[in-house]
């Protein structure tokens, strides 16, 4: 595929006060933006002639469950990103969300920059063109040099990909990015509005409650790769990434 040609994105949502805009937002960051408004329609542009790279998929759609359409393109064998856009946002709907096949998930209301960032990383994830260039996280919290080679767990942050030793650890585009931040840190505390603010965004508001969740799956994914490192919570303070003892 050319460099320069954009990545399709196939936005599934029946709302059109959310669809149009953000199609306009995708399109000036350089997107091809298809639209399908419910489920079967999304089925059959998914299967069509015209490339898709990346789904945005609303749950909520007006004849089917987003859920199933998500398990019959994995069934029919797409490959590319799929995205889970939903106002639902409920813990069970996220891991079911991902059983079925979803790479990500984004709960409404989401931040413009949130999307594109979560978008970037999945287009790059499956080496496609990028509608952009930059990532507004990894700039904010990252430095360029290579991560350190400590503990036998690595974060490579312009290639957004986790090593321990020689095996790769899949994650989703949130707990990269928090691993990435707690590892820009090793030793210290990261506080919870630091990791909000930076992971998330700069505007966010409400509960934090995501971020308990993201450190959870984040933690158990470390653990059940024996990572040799610890992901600590500082009771009302914030998280702390060290490096394992030998005997822990
Ligand atoms: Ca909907």
């Amino acid at each position: 595929m050319l460099e320069d040609v954009p990545a399709h994105i196939l936005m599934v949502e029946d709302d059109d006060a959310i669809a149009e805009p953000l199609a306009r937002a995708l399109g000036r960051e350089g997107y091809e933006i298809a639209r399908a408004a419910n489920g079967a329609e999304a089925l059959e542009m998914a299967s069509g002639t015209n490339p898709v790279d990346l789904v945005l998929l609303d749950l909520g759609l007006p004849d089917m469950d987003g859920l199933d359409v998500c398990r019959r393109l994995r069934a029919g064998g797409f490959e590319a990103g799929i995205m889970i856009l939903t106002a639902r946002g409920g813990e069970l709907d996220r891991v079911v969300g991902l059983d079925v096949g979803a790479d990500d998930y984004l709960s409404k209301p989401f931040s413009l920059s949130e999307l594109l960032a979560r978008s970037r990383a999945l287009l790059r994830r499956a080496n496609r063109p990028l509608g952009a260039t930059t990532d507004p996280v990894a700039e904010a919290s990252t430095p360029t040099s290579p991560a350190p080679v400590a503990g036998g767990l690595r974060v490579e942050a312009d290639a957004r990909r986790v090593w321990i030793d020689d095996a790769e650890l899949a994650l989703t585009a949130k707990e990269f990015d928090v691993l990435l931040r707690l590892d820009a840190q090793r030793g210290s505390v990261v506080t919870r509005e630091v990791l909000m603010s930076e992971v998330w965004d700069e505007n966010w508001f409400g509960s934090t409650k995501t971020l308990d969740t993201t450190v959870g799956r984040l933690r158990q994914k470390l653990q059940d790769s024996h990572a040799p490192v610890a992901l600590n919570t500082v009771r009302g303070v914030g998280f702390r990434l060290e490096d394992a003892a030998a005997d822990a």
